[in-house]
Parts: C-alpha cells; sequence; structure tokens
C-alpha cells in the first residue's frame, strides 16, 4: 500500500461516530470513536473498543439461524446444530464475508476511514456548534492512532471546529507533544490512586498517565479530570483525597467530573466474545454519588460535578 501523500489521506479505524453529544466536552458535540486501547479497565462498558483492528459482534437472540454465514466462511466457523448456532471465532482470519450475507445477527465493529472521510462528516453538524461546541476524540484510547489523531485535531482547527480529547494518558509523551497545538481541552480520566491497585484493575500502574497529566498542565493545555466511580474498587476516602490532592496541584484544571459506574456495556462483552467481566459492582444512586462528590470537596476548592 502506497502512504498517504497528505494528512487528509491518513487512516485511522474507528467505531463509531455519535452526533449531537452533551457529555463529551462543552456545547455540543459530535464524537468520533477511535478503535483500540492499549490498558484494559475491569469495568469498560465499550469492549468494542479494546482491539485496534475491525472484528465481528455477534448479537445472538437475532440470529434466526439460517445458515448463511457457514456456506461464506472459509475457515468454518460457523456451524448450525441441533437448531443452536455456534460462533467459534478461534480461527477467524477477519474477511468478514459472513457480515455481508447475515440478515439480522452479526455486525462489523470498526471501520477504515480517512481523515477527510471523517472531517466531512463532522462538517456537516457545525451549524450546530455554535461557540462552544466541535469535535471529540474519544475511543478506545484515541492517541494510540497518533498520525490519525493529529490529522483530525488540526482539520478540525482549520475548519475553525473546537476540539476536545479524551484520555486515559497511557501513551508516550511524545504524542502528547503533537496533539497539544490542536486540542482546546483535554477530558483525562483518573481512576486510581493506589498504583499497584492500578496495575491489578486496568494492567499497567498510573506512573506515566500522572506523569503525562502534569506534562501536558505545565504546557498550558486545559483539562477536566474525569474519575469513574467504581463501588468496592475506587470509592474510598483514599482515592478521593487522592483525586483532590492532583486537582489541586494543576495548574489548568478547569473542574472534577465524576463519572458513576454503569453497567450497559455488560451485554456487549458477550457479543465481542470476550466472555462476561470477572468484575462485579452494584450502581451508586444519585445520592452515593453526591456523597463521593462531598467527600472529594473535603479536601479542594476545586469543582466536582457528575459528568
Ligand atoms: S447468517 Fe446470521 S442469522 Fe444466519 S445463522 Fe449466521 S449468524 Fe445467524
Ligand atoms: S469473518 Fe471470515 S473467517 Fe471470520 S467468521 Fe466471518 S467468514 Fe469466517
Ligand atoms: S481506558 Fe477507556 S476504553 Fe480503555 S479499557 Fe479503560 S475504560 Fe475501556
Amino acid at each position: 500500500m502506497s502512504s498517504p501523500s497528505t494528512e487528509k489521506e491518513i487512516r485511522g479505524n474507528i467505531f463509531n461516530i455519535q452526533r449531537y453529544c452533551t457529555h463529551d466536552g462543552p456545547g455540543i458535540r459530535t464524537t468520533v470513536f477511535l478503535k483500540g486501547c492499549p490498558i484494559r479497565c475491569a469495568w469498560c462498558h465499550n469492549p468494542e473498543s479494546h482491539d485496534f483492528k475491525s472484528e465481528i459482534g455477534y448479537n445472538e437472540s437475532s440470529c434466526i439461524k439460517c445458515g448463511k454465514c457457514i456456506a461464506v466462511c472459509p475457515v468454518h466457523c460457523h456451524t448450525v446444530m441441533d437448531g443452536k448456532h455456534v460462533f467459534d471465532r478461534a480461527n477467524c482470519i477477519r474477511c468478514f464475508k459472513c457480515v455481508e450475507v447475515c440478515p439480522s445477527a452479526l455486525e462489523k465493529i470498526g471501520k477504515s476511514v480517512t481523515v477527510q472521510e471523517v472531517l466531512d462528516e463532522v462538517a456537516e453538524d457545525k451549524i450546530f456548534y455554535k461557540d462552544a461546541g466541535g469535535i471529540t476524540l474519544s475511543g478506545g484510547e484515541p492517541l494510540s492512532q497518533a498520525e490519525f489523531a493529529v490529522g483530525l485535531l488540526k482539520g478540525a482547527k482549520e475548519m475553525g471546529i473546537t476540539t476536545c480529547v479524551e484520555t486515559g494518558g497511557f501513551v508516550g509523551y511524545e504524542v502528547f507533544e503533537k496533539v497539544l497545538p490542536y486540542v482546546d481541552l483535554f477530558l483525562y480520566d483518573y481512576k486510581l490512586t493506589d498504583s499497584g491497585l492500578h496495575k491489578k484493575y486496568t494492567g499497567v500502574d498510573n506512573t506515566l498517565i500522572l506523569e503525562n497529566l502534569f506534562r501536558i498542565d505545565e504546557s498550558g493545555a486545559k483539562i477536566i479530570l474525569r474519575c469513574p466511580i467504581i463501588p468496592g474498587v475506587n470509592d474510598t476516602e483514599e482515592h478521593f483525597s487522592g483525586i483532590a490532592r492532583v486537582a489541586n496541584s494543576l495548574k489548568n484544571l478547569i473542574k472534577v467530573e465524576i463519572e458513576p459506574a454503569h453497567t450497559i456495556g455488560d451485554m456487549k462483552y458477550e457479543q465481542m466474545g470476550y466472555g462476561r467481566p470477572d468484575l462485579k459492582y452494584g450502581v451508586p444512586d444519585s445520592e452515593e454519588v453526591l456523597l463521593c462528590i462531598d467527600k472529594i470537596k473535603k479536601y479542594t476548592s476545586v469543582t466536582v460535578k457528575k459528568s
């Protein structure tokens, strides 16, 4: 394949473009979800974002057992036995022939697109942005597709569109250096204060994530700290005071946003063939969320709100 001759021809893999979003930064936004994440949060509700390559989602309850997938699969991943469809992904070569013939149950998750194709779609929403809205890159970890992300952000700025990046922060600082000139606001995850627990629940410790956070702050980047609250994992006094400590140390922080746990993504694990997540946790009600916010506020004068 020849290399792209302009930044607008750079390709990336995305799994969704969501329009009219009101929770992914200021105003009304178009959120582009980039595929692939280098870490694994035990509570993640976007398992379809994990793999950097396109993959298959399978919704068992929508399968009508027509057998069309069996006929086209070159490596025999699909069978129908005793009236039940069995999808064994072990040998799947991701040719997506089965998706093309399936009337109802199979879906390709992920799409290779150019920067220009995404910007063209975003441009259609420009009328809704007014002063505050714009494009948000999310994922997955959008900064893991660094060149694509730079192309999108730079292109948006050239179109006079404001930019947000939602990031877990687990990428080399050289990526932040590349995107910094084109990002108006970072929505930066802060998941766990205890580095050992961070490794236990995400697969990596929080050293790099915190280093990057303080370095982008030092460079003048605007930041909203996004803190998921997962009962039994990080709803502790130690973490609440830790959030406040980080917030108090940042020079360019706008506010802290609390993101209460939910279980909307649980079904998706089975549809992606990953099995159900091991971690079981409750969903905090609005009173418990307010209590968490009050506990953080004991240690800081920074604004702390539910996202
Ligand atoms: S083609 Fe789709 S609906 Fe038909 S058996 Fe295969 S998965 Fe089920
Ligand atoms: S993507 Fe291709 S290899 Fe994989 S299950 Fe479908 S037809 Fe078979
Ligand atoms: S960083 Fe985000 S996308 Fe990646 S595993 Fe964690 S919650 Fe999921």
